[in-house]
């Protein structure tokens, strides 16, 4: 926590801060944005580590088809749907008492194959990555074999001798523990106090240790750091800068263009995109907007949401600050019901690396949260989780304002596409999911 002198100069620098600790629902276009030319030399990451990304996916892809049957249909690529919602176009329209103009798509990595969230992209991409190269280094796999040979015992055996590490809010630890379980490594998820029962349970029945601590997401992965530096067999994944995460989940850019491309839709000037990312320490949202940008350039636009509660992205940028300030330093509480959103301090490497790219950043309350998981419920029958909901709001604030003030006249607004990156949710238990839809009830 900021003394109170610290605290009063802070918001005269920047006063939306006090909306903020008020934990008003707010939106503020990001004064850092410039043109991707100008942008992506600060990344310090390029296309070619996208498509490197992209190659060391298609190589275990005949792996993930043999040992996850629910990705055989798709040859073992880890991809989600796009769908237009209409129903809930309309049922937003007259929630936020606005019209939507544009089309409105979701894109369903909630139901993502393996682990049912958005961090099937980026987590098990990083376990596939150190267990390639802890096999390359040992002679047992070169890049031009065809790697459903893991499948063998040996490999399971070798890896059987190595660890790996996280500190996560539920799912990264779902993602990682599966796949790395999967392989034949020895696992341990250091949970924070927001992790959902269910997926402790469901990480300990792969096998996966967990480990729990009441205090919140830093904490478990300061913990997990810690225990994986006495151990020079056990890897660390490292959600808050970790590149390889980063680049996992980019690969999403070049996939969503081929599906842009498949359905005939254009992007340019005349009709921009609007795409709506749910970000906690932002490695997940971070990852995809830079994979989007590469592959679609200025007109399409990324826009972060985040709970009232945990604003530790729209805090970081907007001050400058990054990682150097958390939302309790500010004395907000990082208490949410968007387990997947409960950080208090962003990511340092995607604040600064990705400022350049983000078009703005809204924030909502849990009740928001709720309230537009039962409506999507109610209009398309689509089941997520509470984090996987933030986007929603975002296409009704472009209606607003926020899609004038980046430029665009009416008529490219009604020629616009909203996409809302849904998270999260498809594996949420039954009795979980009535939990929250019993919500509006009450
Ligand atoms: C992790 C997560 C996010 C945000 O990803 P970060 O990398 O933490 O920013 C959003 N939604 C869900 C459901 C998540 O699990």
């Amino acid at each position: 926590m900021l003394s109170r002198r610290e605290l009063e100069n802070l918001v005269t620098d920047f006063p939306l801060l006090n909306k903020l600790i008020q934990l008003e629902e707010l939106s503020w276009m990001n004064s850092h944005l410039t043109s991707m030319a100008q942008a992506l030399p600060k990344v310090g990451l390029s296309e070619k580590d996208v498509a490197d990304a992209k190659q060391r996916l298609t190589r275990f892809a005949p792996y993930l088809a043999r040992v996850f049957p629910e990705t055989f249909v798709s040859g073992g690529i880890i991809e989600s749907e796009i769908v237009e919602v209409p129903a809930m176009k309309q049922g937003l329209e007259k929630k936020f008492g606005h019209q939507i103009q544009g089309e409105l798509l979701v894109k369903l990595d909630s139901h993502l194959p393996i682990s049912g969230s958005i961090k099937a992209r980026g987590g098990i991409y990083e376990v596939l990555t150190h267990a390639e190269q802890l096999a390359f280094q040992a002679g047992l796999l070169s890049p031009d074999d065809d790697y459903a040979c893991m499948v063998d015992s040996r490999f399971r055996e070798f890896f059987s001798d190595y660890k790996i590490a996280v500190g996560s809010t539920g799912n990264l630890g779902l993602s990682i523990g599966i796949m790395s379980a999967k392989l034949g490594f020895k696992v341990s998820v250091h949970m924070s106090a927001d992790a959902r029962e269910w997926k402790k349970k469901k990480l300990r029945s792969h096998g996966v240790q967990v480990v729990e601590y009441d205090s919140d997401y830093g904490q478990a992965v300061a913990q997990g750091r810690r225990q994986a530096d006495k151990d020079p067999r056990c890897f660390f994944i490292d959600d808050e800068n970790s590149t390889t995460l980063f680049l996992g989940y980019s690969v999403a850019g070049e996939r969503l263009k081929a599906q842009f491309e498949q359905q005939g839709r254009r992007v340019d000037q005349d009709h921009p995109v609007f795409v709506y990312l749910p970000c906690g320490v932002g490695g997940g949202p971070g990852g995809v907007a830079f994979g989007l940008k590469l592959a679609f350039g200025d007109h399409l636009h990324c826009i972060f949401a985040e709970p009232t509660h945990s604003p530790c992205m729209l805090l970081g940028v907007y001050s400058g600050l990054h990682d150097k300030i958390s939302v309790q330093d500010i004395g907000i509480d990082n208490h949410t019901i968007a387990d997947g959103l409960a950080v208090g301090r962003a990511s340092g490497f995607v604040g600064r690396a990705m400022q350049g790219m983000l078009s703005g950043f809204y924030t909502l309350s849990d009740n928001t949260m709720l309230q537009l998981l039962n409506l999507l419920n109610q209009t398309e029958q689509i089941q997520l989780e509470p984090s996987a909901l933030a986007g929603f709001k975002g296409p009704s604030l472009v209606s607003m304002s926020m899609g004038q003030e980046l430029g665009y006249s009416e008529q490219a607004l009604k020629n616009s596409t909203h996409v809302v990156w849904a998270t999260g949710g498809s594996m949420v238990p039954k009795e979980d999911m009535s939990a929250y839809l019993d919500f509006d009830a009450q």
